[in-house]
């Protein structure tokens, strides 16, 4: 059976065809600058990578692009071969416990938690409304990055703020990520053959969370109320005392709002480093002996390493620490020296597995807490939350 996994943004589609339950793909791809007469549509079938630039105006005529191709290129013969959509939703709030069959009910409830997650919810919906007119008869299902967090107790979600915003605006830590978070801890568990294990992941991407995972459930994690609480990411502060918003606003004659931006946009990575977001130019700089590029590497180990310590007393010991998505999966610099400065836990890393890609354990033999490479897969995830529920 086919089903399409799909992750709208407020101006790209990225989406996934894959063959279930073999979970192999078919074919992916992505539409970029969706309301540009410059929009990208890049598709890959059978190895090949096709581009086609032209204006695309709304997502309802990528998602008919996207359709079109995948029967002009091949990658089914009938739109009826399609038996599922299954879409990613970044805010699910207390609402969806579960991933959701999408009625008209379903998209108002998305939609109610718009403030939430004002930049992600209304590009999921755009999305979602966009594949339903496009295949109607199709289930489609919505997928959330929360509802795998849903599990933490309230001493993990809540904030010590006033309870009352809690109440009335559902001030709470909800994480984000859960999709990923869920994949890689299942494999781990399946791979140390233990599904009580106490493990935490390291999602390092350009968005940047960690979660620890016992007995196959989320207890905690670091994104809270947005993705901008926890780790430092590539552009994002992460964790930072909030007088800051009053003390730089009033100095630079800013609103909150755009000191925000600024906590979102140009911190991280590339506020410290001054050089760049990614992480391979902070590593070229931290060998070249640049002084910011390499506090920024440090400050990023360091809160890692923080979060991994107090997740391993919060569950009372720990299995296995698992790296994964862009930067998990591909720096080993900084996998070895997150371990090394958590190695009072018990782990010893593997320098030769660490310097290699793909999954792999990179801790040695007699490491009391394994640590691996696993490389995340949403998509797939997704897919299977659509066979789930069929
Ligand atoms: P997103 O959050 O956008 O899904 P990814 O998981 O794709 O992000 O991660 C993107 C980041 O991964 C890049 O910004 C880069 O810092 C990092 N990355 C990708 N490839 C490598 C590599 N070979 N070595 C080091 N870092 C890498």
């Amino acid at each position: 059976m086919k089903i399409l996994a799909v992750n709208a943004g407020s101006s790209s589609l990225k989406f996934q065809l894959l063959t279930m339950p073999q979970e192999t793909v078919i074919t992916s791809g992505i539409v970029e600058r969706i309301g540009s007469d410059y929009a990208a549509f890049i598709l890959k079938v059978n190895g090949e990578k096709i581009t086609m630039t032209q204006p695309i105006l709304n997502h309802k005529d990528a998602v008919s692009l996207v359709v079109d191709a995948l029967i002009k290129y091949k990658a089914i013969d009938s739109l009826s071969e399609i038996v599922g959509v299954g879409h990613r939703v970044v805010q699910g709030g207390e609402l969806f416990k579960e991933s959701a069959i999408i009625t008209d009910e379903v998209v108002e409830q998305i939609r109610s938690l718009n403030d939430l997650a004002p930049l992600h919810n209304p590009a999921n919906i755009t999305g979602i409304e966009a594949f339903r007119k496009a295949l109607p008869n199709v289930i489609q299902v919505a997928v959330f990055d929360t509802t795998f967090h849903q599990t933490m107790s309230e001493d993990a979600f809540m904030y010590a703020s006033p309870y009352e915003w809690y109440k009335k605006y559902g001030v709470r830590k909800y994480g984000f990520h859960g999709t990923s978070h869920q994949y890689v801890s299942e494999r781990a568990a399946k791979i140390l053959n233990n599904p009580h294990a106490k493990i935490i992941v390291a999602h390092l991407g350009n968005g940047a969370s960690l979660c620890a995972i016992k007995d196959g459930k989320s207890v905690d994690t670091s994104m809270g109320l947005t993705p901008l609480e926890g780790i430092p990411m590539g552009t994002r502060s992460g964790n930072i005392d909030p007088a800051v918003l009053m003390l730089i606003a009033a100095k630079e004659n800013k609103t909150y709002g755009e000191v925000l931006d600024e906590l979102n946009k140009k911190s991280g990575y590339l506020g410290v480093s001054g050089i760049s977001n990614d992480s391979r130019d902070i590593i070229d700089g931290m060998n070249r002996g640049d002084h910011r590029a390499t506090l920024a590497h440090k400050i990023q180990v360091k809160r890692i390493a923080d979060y991994i310590g107090s997740y391993y007393v919060y569950m009372g010991g720990l299995d296995a620490i698992c790296f994964t998505a862009g930067i998990g999966e591909n720096a080993s610099e900084i996998r070895r020296d997150v371990l090394e400065a958590v190695k009072v836990l018990g782990v010893t890393v593997d320098p030769v597995e660490n310097e290699k890609r793909g999954e792999r354990m990179i801790s040695t033999k007699d490491s009391l807490v394994k640590a691996f490479i696993i490389p995340t897969n949403e998509e797939v995830m997704i897919a299977r939350e659509v066979v789930k529920l069929k």
